[in-house]
């Protein structure tokens, strides 16, 4: 790998640093494809990331018990059956090291073992480093460099990555993902309510089901595998609530139709649903979730376009809800750094890039849902982009043309599926917007109309909203959007970058943090 080694100026606070050419934070679709662009177009590479295997969210594999993410060691089978998809893995090199991971249900499963397999042979050659169970806290400037400070998640299995692993980059790739997006809705507090993104983590991560009697809703066609992998993991999904429209594709059918891939994903979805015989309601919501110590039930009803409730609710019996109302960015490592943002087609804020991903702070790149919801093959195109751009190799016109292609889907999905412009006239009074600080809708629309608290920044002082142990990843989209509608306007870029700024990307043990030179203290970086 091409490096340089610094000596930092208090020999005692640290060993050597290496500096590498491109650090990429993240090992998804996205960080995996700038990874490898980066490192065959010659740049030495550092690819960090919590997880203990590679592919993110959306190549989630069966427990992570071991160490070796390149072989897939000690991953453990998740009792599924074989999939039409465990078939593709021609494209990867034997594995000695341990079993494959399991493929079922994974959809692009051969990009991700082509992926592997080029992570593999870079590392073998020493031009890639890659460093799983390690999250990065902080991410700031260090001269003309980059100083990510990382710990090893507390879940990483013995040999544990050094504690005080600083990595030193001249140029970074941010690809973080996203976190489930929520809408508050009376009851969602009760245990057994999860996001669709926990459930389906749950079901890939430990084969573990949510709840035998499941209802599933929200937005999006995300919510069809989370269905469909419940029903056919033996649950009975209750319900299957859309909030939309899926008709409204019928305007964007030249989009659609463009993208073959994903309207035969969405047909598989279809078939595995009416195997189970689930059939999705559409323009349907949950506007309760009945139970006093768990979920006993849900309430149902219909909408009108703009989410309005347009009849009586009727009651289902669940022991589980699954609410999934699209993605959040994951933006704390780029906000960290001053990279500017702006309000994407989803309502979500995301950091703003060139063509080449280049995010307005020089040298830094961020590729994959950071920059926008829009699935995994459009973050593998953009961490193609971005690793090449990155290693400093002339951009390659055909993978642009793909993120070009893959955005307008994205678009088009968007459209069809909004979260309902009627939403806050949902929530109660007495329900929580924040769970963590348990600040109700009746305190926000207080704080809000009484104490002049119009936008996050102020309702998080006076009541209280984001303050808790999730520091707002869980209400700050739901809590902005509330208190915009409140004072009568749109959401701004302001209002979401108010409730996405942490002082720190990921937990970090005080240790750690009592460690930190005095440089950065003195700068104000450390929290
Ligand atoms: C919970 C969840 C479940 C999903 N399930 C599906 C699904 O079943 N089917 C589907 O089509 N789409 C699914 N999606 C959407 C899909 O995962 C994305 O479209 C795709 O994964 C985007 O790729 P990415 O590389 O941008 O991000 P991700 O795949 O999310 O990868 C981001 C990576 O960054 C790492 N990371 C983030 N912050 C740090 C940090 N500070 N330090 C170190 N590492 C960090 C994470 O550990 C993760 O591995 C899901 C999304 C979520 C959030």
């Amino acid at each position: 790998m091409r490096e340089q080694v610094t000596h930092p100026t208090d020999p005692l606070a640290e060993p050597p640093l290496r500096v590498v050419d491109v650090a990429v934070v993240g090992a998804g679709p996205a960080g995996m494809a700038a990874a490898v662009a980066a490192a065959e177009a010659g740049a030495g590479v550092v690819l960090l990331d919590a997880g203990g295997q590679l592919g993110g969210q959306y190549w989630r594999h069966p427990a992570e018990a071991g160490p070796d993410p390149h072989g897939g060691r000690g991953c453990e089978r998740g009792g599924h059956g074989s999939g039409p998809d465990e078939h593709e893995h021609g494209s990867d090199e034997p594995e000695p090291d341990g079993p494959e991971p399991d493929g079922h249900g994974h959809h692009g499963w051969a990009t991700f073992l082509d992926l592997r397999a080029r992570i593999g042979a870079a590392a073998r050659t020493g031009t890639l480093e890659h460093r799983p169970w390690t999250s990065v806290w902080l991410a700031e400037r260090d001269g003309d460099l980059f100083r990510l400070r990382t710990t090893p998640v507390p879940e990483a299995p013995p040999p544990h990555p050094s504690p005080r692993g600083d990595v030193l980059a001249r140029r970074l790739v941010l690809a973080p993902g996203a976190y489930d997006r929520q809408l508050p809705v009376p009851g969602w507090d009760l245990p057994g309510v999860v996001t669709a993104g926990g459930a389906q983590a749950l079901l890939k991560g430990s084969g573990v089901l949510v709840g035998r009697r499941v209802v599933v809703a929200g937005t999006g066609p995300f919510l069809l595998p989370v269905a469909a992998g419940l029903a056919d993991g033996g649950a009975h999904v209750v319900a299957l609530c859309e909030a939309a429209d899926p008709r409204r594709w019928a305007r964007h059918a030249g989009t659609a139709l463009r993208q073959g891939t994903k309207l035969a994903e969405a047909a598989g979805y279809a078939v595995r649903l009416a195997r189970h015989r689930v059939r999705p309601r559409t323009r349907t919501v949950v506007t309760e979730i009945l139970g006093t110590d768990r979920v006993t039930g849900a309430r149902l009803a219909r909408v009108d376009a703009a989410g309005a409730v347009t009849g009586p609710a009727t009651a289902v019996a669940a022991d589980s809800v699954a609410l999934g109302w699209g993605f959040t960015p994951q933006l704390e490592l780029p906000l960290m750094l001053g990279a500017a943002t702006a309000i994407g087609a989803d309502g979500s804020l995301v950091v703003r890039v060139d063509p080449a991903q280049r995010a307005s702070v020089p040298g830094l790149y961020v590729a994959g849902e950071a920059t926008g919801v829009g699935g995994a093959a459009l973050a593998v195109a953009e961490g193609h982009v971005a690793g090449r751009a990155a290693a400093g190799a002339p951009p390659d016109p055909a993978r642009r043309r793909e993120v070009l292609n893959h955005r307008a889907f994205a678009r088009a999905m968007h459209a069809v599926y909004p979260v309902p412009a009627a939403w806050p006239a949902w929530p109660a009074g007495e329900t929580l917007v924040c769970r963590c600080e348990e600040v109700s809708a009746a305190t926000l629309r207080t704080a809000c109309h009484d104490l002049g608290a119009d936008d996050p920044r102020a309702a998080r002082s006076l009541a209280r909203v984001g303050m808790g142990r999730c520091q707002g990843r869980v209400c700050g989209w739901a809590a902005a959007s509330l208190l915009a509608a409140e004072t009568g306007r749109d959401l701004t870029d302001d209002d979401l970058l108010a409730s996405s700024r942490r002082p720190l990307a990921a937990h970090v043990p005080l240790g750690t943090l009592a460690g930190l030179d005095t440089a950065a203290d003195q700068e104000g970086s450390t929290p």
